[in-house]
């Protein structure tokens, strides 16, 4: 597979939402190509539509007109079904807070997204105990979230995001619940997923620490700006 088959790219994106008669515009004309390897921060102020952003390069939200195309696949245009199958395969999410299953050990919650797949239940406890011994949490298989640290739950999480191989993860404040310390290691941890398993990483973060890890950070407030100035276009 070639390896720039997985660029995400937002081609000229409108966003917006309707509230009542009042539409509120998140995003204008917005375009912006990540390639393939990088590992971007998503940073600016709260408000300014930087989850709306991962939510549509991971196909869980729609823009109103544009393009969202990961690789050779336009995703905007998906059926639910074919979408939800997709997303399976090529994207992993992490979240602000883990969304772990409290009834199920880590090791169940991290099989859980492959039941989507066609592997039989061996292969999925193989690939889910890979997984959790890529994160450092081999020793806490059987533990259930409640036995787990702030950072251990959000290393299961990880491992969850990434068990089904995707070349894409998109983690929305994935450091944003956790102490400086525990956050570098996640950090780090995500680093190496870009370094040694070349995952696509797009984090959105507040994090200014984020800056020492990712290979490109996006300030999105002057991003919008320039890309509006090199397009002409109208400020909004
Ligand atoms: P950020 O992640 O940068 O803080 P968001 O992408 O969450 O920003 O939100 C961007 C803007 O879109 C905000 O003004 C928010 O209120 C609005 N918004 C997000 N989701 C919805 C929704 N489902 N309905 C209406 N407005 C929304
Ligand atoms: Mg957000």
């Amino acid at each position: 597979m070639m390896k720039n088959s997985y660029n995400i790219t937002l081609k000229n994106i409108n966003k917006s939402y309707q509230k009542g008669k009042n539409t509120v515009v998140v995003h204008h004309d917005f375009n912006l190509t990540i390639k393939s390897g990088e590992f971007v921060a998503l940073m600016g102020p709260s408000g300014l539509g930087k989850s709306t952003l991962l939510h549509l390069m991971g196909g869980l939200d729609q823009p109103t007109s544009g393009e969202v195309i990961i690789g050779t696949q336009r995703i905007d245009h998906l059926k639910q079904s074919a979408l939800t199958q997709w997303r399976a395969e090529n994207i992993g999410f992490v979240f602000q807070s883990h969304h772990l299953l409290p009834v199920l050990s880590a090791q169940g919650n991290v099989e859980l997204p492959l039941a989507l797949t066609s592997l039989n239940k061996k292969q999925r406890q193989e690939h889910a105990s890979y997984a959790l011994e890529l994160v450092g949490m081999s020793e806490r298989a059987s533990h259930f979230p409640k036995e787990l640290s702030g950072g251990q739950e959000q290393r299961v999480a990880i491992a969850r995001a990434i068990v089904s191989d995707p070349h894409i993860l998109l983690c929305d404040e994935p450091t944003g619940n956790l102490d400086r310390k525990t956050a570098n290691e996640i950090l780090a941890l995500l680093d190496q997923l870009n370094r040694d398993f070349g995952k696509t990483i797009v984090m959105v973060t507040h994090d200014k620490k984020a800056a020492d890890y990712a290979s490109r950070v996006i300030n999105l407030e002057s991003y919008i700006g320039e890309e509006h100035n090199c397009h002409m276009r109208e400020s909004r």
